[in-house]
């Protein structure tokens, strides 16, 4: 793997630091591609900047562990990662916006196409080409965002004007209630997905993101796309999340203050200190991705940070740039100026702050803000 170059400023400057473990990152893919039969193709949804972690670093180091195939959402990073692995397979998945068939065709790049319109703009390029080029085909199975329904998927499939000039790569679909495997959509999106594609079966298909992967060889088909699983998320709500952590987020601790008890913290005066405190104010906001829904209030907890080993309870309402910390509790030698306090990462699980924030680690992560210092290393 090469070498980090040096952050372009001195580290001491940064309000605080984003450390990715590539090796833990190809280490998940290699997991997760040993759950799959051997038949099955292991891909990698890389989209939103690799869930906020950097495309051209994860592309690079899930490429080295042996994947090959990438889901990408928008064109503009479908191009940029083809400069980068000219050999991979890459697919787009928010499909052929209009007039954009040319930039796919020239950089080799799949669109993942979902409506009557795109097949047929698809199929008029293959046409005017003289050649088969690859698309997949993406059939709705329940969720209602993109896809072809299943009467619009059989119609087309028999209709030789638009798959006649090519054949589908990949016919996919997605599912909706992966995270909850005991929800009765699994099993409906499953059978229909079963049954539409039961006639085709020249064609290879894909139905498993990270959940799907881990709900069992049913779920698998040709080829699986697992995304925040890879990036150290918790893709089953139930199941404990055995993924390797592959980023920590840090922040510098600004000052130390004491607080008296019935004095309150923060912007709308929201959290009052029931006994005299101790407060590590941090240089890391909303603006850094630190969710703005973890704030915490008399009313409500909010979300923590880890000190040494010592949980550290958000005091008041998240800033953009600051973060008050209650470290009361936490020895006076961890607490040194300047020193990083963990916000996010091995000991601060995004999913557990994600229940605060009432959101999704996947929020956690494609939010992370670009004003900190990024670092690829291992996070040991
Ligand atoms: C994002 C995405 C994935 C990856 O999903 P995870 O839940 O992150 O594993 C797979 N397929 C599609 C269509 C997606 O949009």
């Amino acid at each position: 793997m090469s070498i980090p170059e040096p952050p372009p400023f001195p580290s001491d400057l940064y309000g605080g630091r984003l450390t990715i473990d590539l090796e833990a990152l190809a280490a998940n893919w290699t997991e997760l591609n040993g759950k799959v039969d051997s038949r099955t193709e292991c891909a990698a949804a890389i989209k939103a900047d690799a869930y906020g972690l950097g495309q051209e670093r994860a592309g690079q180091a899930l490429f080295e562990a042996g994947c090959r195939t990438f889901f990408v959402a928008v064109a503009t990073e479908a191009i940029a990662l083809r400069a980068q692995l000219p050999q991979a397979v890459i697919y787009v998945l928010n499909g052929l916006f209009p007039g954009t068939e040319d930039h796919f065709v020239r950089h080799h790049i799949r669109p993942v196409l979902g409506s009557f319109c795109e097949l047929r703009d698809w199929a008029h390029i293959c046409k005017a080409a003289g050649q088969n080029l690859p698309a997949a085909v993406h059939v709705d199975t329940g969720i209602h965002r993109l896809g072809l329904s299943p009467a619009e998927f059989s119609a087309a499939m028999a209709d030789s004007d638009l798959l006649g000039p090519f054949v589908p790569s990949l016919v996919m679909s997605h599912l909706a209630c992966g995270s909850v495997p005991a929800h009765p959509m699994n099993r409906r999106q499953l059978d229909l997905f079963r049954e539409i594609t039961a006639p085709f079966p020249q064609i290879p298909r894909s139905l498993a993101n990270s959940a799907g992967i881990l709900m069992g060889s049913d779920f698998h088909f040709d080829l699986v796309r697992p995304g925040i699983a890879l990036y150290g998320g918790q893709a089953i709500d139930t199941q404990a999340n055995t993924m390797r952590p592959v980023a920590r987020v840090e922040a510098r601790i600004m000052l130390v203050r004491d607080v008296p008890e019935g004095d309150t913290i923060g912007y709308g005066a929201r959290q009052t200190a029931t006994r005299p405190l101790r407060n590590a104010v941090v240089s890391a906001g909303y603006a850094d991705g630190m969710l703005r829904r973890a704030s915490s209030s008399d009313e409500r907890p909010g979300g923590f940070a880890m000190i040494g080993g010592y949980r550290a309870p958000i005091l008041g309402c998240i800033s953009m740039d600051m973060i008050t910390l209650d470290v009361t509790d936490v020895p006076q030698e961890l607490l040194q100026r300047g020193a990083l306090v963990e916000m996010l990462g091995p000991n601060v699980a995004a999913s557990d702050l994600a229940a605060y924030a009432e959101t999704i680690d996947y929020e956690y992560l494609t939010s992370l803000g670009r004003r900190f210092e990024r670092v690829y290393a291992p996070l040991t």
